[in-house]
């Protein structure tokens, strides 16, 4: 049963940090609410301490990964794979009525890297019931996807301790 009376399209994008974390922080208030909430990560793979955290609220939130880890340059046969994989099981949980907000983690760069056309994105947009509040996150949001979003932030890098040198810290970045 859709909770929301009306769901919006909100993008998270930029090259500053905060993309993943506010696309959870919003899957853990909407949970506090009863929302259903499903979280699609495409690219990632693998235990994000996220993942670790958000069981202990299982009964709201719903988390899958579609990727075999994040990769540079070409994307091979391994990686376009699974995100085609992951396109299909958001058709299926949109349409569904099951839930209220459906985020699709890394989905702007799954379009940059060539893992699927950016119409796929923009048809999957098209498709959302009007009760589902979709959350599209990663960098490089394509003028179409922010053409079409009702909220779109773009997370400035003012500084990053990434410059230092300073890798994904368990616990903070991953
Ligand atoms: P968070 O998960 O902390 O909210 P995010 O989702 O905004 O961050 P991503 O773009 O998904 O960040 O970045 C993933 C990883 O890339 C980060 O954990 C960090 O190690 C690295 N990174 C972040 N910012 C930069 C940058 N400006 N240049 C290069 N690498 C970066
Ligand atoms: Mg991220």
């Amino acid at each position: 049963m859709a909770k929301l009376e009306k769901g919006y399209v909100q993008v998270y994008t930029g090259k500053g940090k905060g993309k993943t974390t506010a696309a959870i922080g919003l899957a853990v208030r909407a949970a506090g609410a009863d929302l259903k909430v499903f979280i699609l990560q495409f690219i990632k793979m693998g235990e994000y301490s996220e993942i670790k955290s958000l069981r202990r609220f299982s009964e709201n939130i719903t988390i899958e990964q579609f990727g075999r880890g994040r990769f540079d340059g070409e994307p091979e046969r391994g990686d376009i794979v699974p995100a085609q994989a992951g396109l299909e099981r958001v058709k299926e949980v949109i349409s569904s009525g099951e839930y209220d907000v459906v985020i699709l983690e890394e989905a702007n760069v799954a379009v940059k890297k060539g893992l699927f056309p950016e119409q796929n994105l923009l048809d999957i947009i098209d498709l959302r019931p009007p009760a589902v509040e979709l959350v599209i996150t990663g960098r490089g949001a394509t003028e179409k996807v922010i053409d079409k979003a009702d909220l779109v932030t773009e997370m400035t890098p003012v500084k990053h301790y990434f410059k230092e040198g300073v890798k994904a810290r368990v616990g903070i970045e991953k």
